[in-house]
């Protein structure tokens, strides 16, 4: 399987826009070339459209180089560009696992493509034949989240790589929640990432950052290529490219550890509460936890104030609220109302 066999004819023929920064490359000038108002405010100059400085800093981060790395508004746009290079309207499938991640049938949806979801196993393994049953020769990405939301849990490295060394299209694994994961990202594989792999990270969750959009994808430099081609020229702006930069200088080892061990506590005094009847292994920054009636108990929260996602009718999480991990203040209360 070649990468330019499943992108989309009209992309592979694409000649992306060149802006104005991507011709002159240099720091220094009389800037004539952008139709920009010269007088300076901060922000009256176009933003770098590759965004290399800050890639350098993702770079030094992840241990990935430059040319593997492409950042979105948001993972959000990430999962897009995948369809949009990727699937032809009206003709091309997606596969993804349910539940997960609602933005991968949503985005399928706008971009008139099939999106084929396969039910987790009961215990919220991967269901990996029937994953690879499904697929057929139209069958051009396949998401699998892990952590996976909102279920919690992290898939076996094995099973992951088995499908994307069977599956005949891109595999995009979306790592939003690595980072509260005791298992390592499959950044690790480094130079052995499969051309067929797309990774997908975030400075939305442990990065604290969810209010700046910055959603990152790792993959060959040929397909990181492709999203740079298709994505808008400039869409990561100043000022949001500043902030993330200056952001990603402070140490988030402490928040994340701070996070990790209240995990473990709200779900221990979750589980002594008569009215809780199960709350599943996390690896992520929330619980799911199912409930004696899960309306009752997420209306209960809300006139106390305290917000909470209701999962009760989503397939295989019946009964479910998907709690996210607060400050411990915030966790007590939470323990509190409950
Ligand atoms: N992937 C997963 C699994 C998520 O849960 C979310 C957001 N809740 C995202 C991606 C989107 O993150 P971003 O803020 O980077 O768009």
């Amino acid at each position: 399987m070649r990468i330019s066999d499943l992108v989309r004819p009209n992309i592979a023929k694409l000649l992306p826009y060149s802006t104005a920064r991507d011709e002159y490359k240099g720091e220094l000038g009389v800037f004539l070339d952008a139709n920009e108002n010269p007088f300076p405010n901060g922000f009256n100059r176009y933003p770098d459209p590759r965004q290399l400085a800050l890639k350098a800093k993702i770079s030094q981060l992840k241990g990935i180089s430059v040319n593997r790395i492409f950042v979105g508004n948001g993972s959000d746009e990430a999962i897009d560009l995948c369809f949009r290079i990727f699937c032809e309207p009206g003709k091309d499938n997606a596969i993804a696992i349910c539940p997960s991640y609602g933005m991968y049938r949503v985005s399928a949806d706008i971009n008139d493509v099939e999106m084929r979801e396969v039910q987790l196993n009961d215990d919220f393994s991967l269901p990996l034949e029937r994953l690879l049953q499904v697929a057929d020769e139209r069958s051009k990405l396949m998401f699998i989240c892990s952590p996976n939301n909102p279920t919690g849990n992290c898939f076996c490295r094995e099973d992951i790589m088995k499908i994307v060394s069977e599956f005949c299209g891109m595999v995009v694994v979306d790592e939003a929640y690595i980072d509260f994961a005791d298992s390592a990202s499959l950044l690790a594989l480094d130079e052995e990432m499969p051309e067929n792999l797309i990774v997908l990270q975030t400075m939305s969750k442990a990065y604290g950052m969810a209010g700046l959009r910055m959603g990152l994808a790792f993959g060959s430099e040929e397909v990181m290529g492709l999203f740079a081609n298709v994505k808008y020229p400039y869409n990561i702006n100043s000022a949001g490219m500043n902030e993330a930069f200056k952001l990603l200088e402070r140490d988030v080892k402490k928040e994340i550890d701070i996070i990790k061990s209240e995990r473990g506590r709200v779900a221990e005094e979750l589980a002594k509460r008569e009215n809780v009847l199960r709350v599943y292994p996390s690896d992520a920054n929330f619980l799911l936890v199912k409930v004696d009636d899960a309306d009752a108990t997420y209306q209960r929260l809300i006139e106390k104030k305290v917000i909470v996602r209701n999962r009760t009718k989503v397939k295989g999480c019946e009964g479910c609220l998907r709690i996210t991990i607060g400050t411990p203040e915030e966790n007590d209360i939470l323990l509190d109302t409950i």
